[in-house]
């Protein structure tokens, strides 16, 4: 026989599935901006290039902006 807090604990288990699949299905993955929407250049602003922004995956990632890019580079979403 199963006791109440076993059922009890079975059903926020189910709850908190629920709410993380819900969670899941409500977020979905980021998409980057394509290069010519974010201006991106292969040449640094001044002292701001991709490789000294917060965005730079090394060597030639970007969170934000699809496809490789440049540490010498440079777009608008630098940050
Ligand atoms: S400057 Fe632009 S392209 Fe370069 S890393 Fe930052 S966000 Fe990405």
């Amino acid at each position: 026989m199963v006791g109440f807090r076993a059922r009890t604990r079975r059903s926020l288990l189910a709850l908190l599935g629920a709410a993380i699949a819900g969670i899941g299905a409500a977020t979905p993955a980021r998409a980057r901006t394509s290069k010519a929407a974010a201006a991106y250049r292969g040449a640094p602003n001044g002292r701001q290039s991709c490789a000294n922004c917060s965005y730079f995956n090394p060597p030639s990632g970007c969170g934000v902006v699809s496809g490789a890019v440049s540490a010498r580079g440079w777009c608008n979403l630098w940050g």
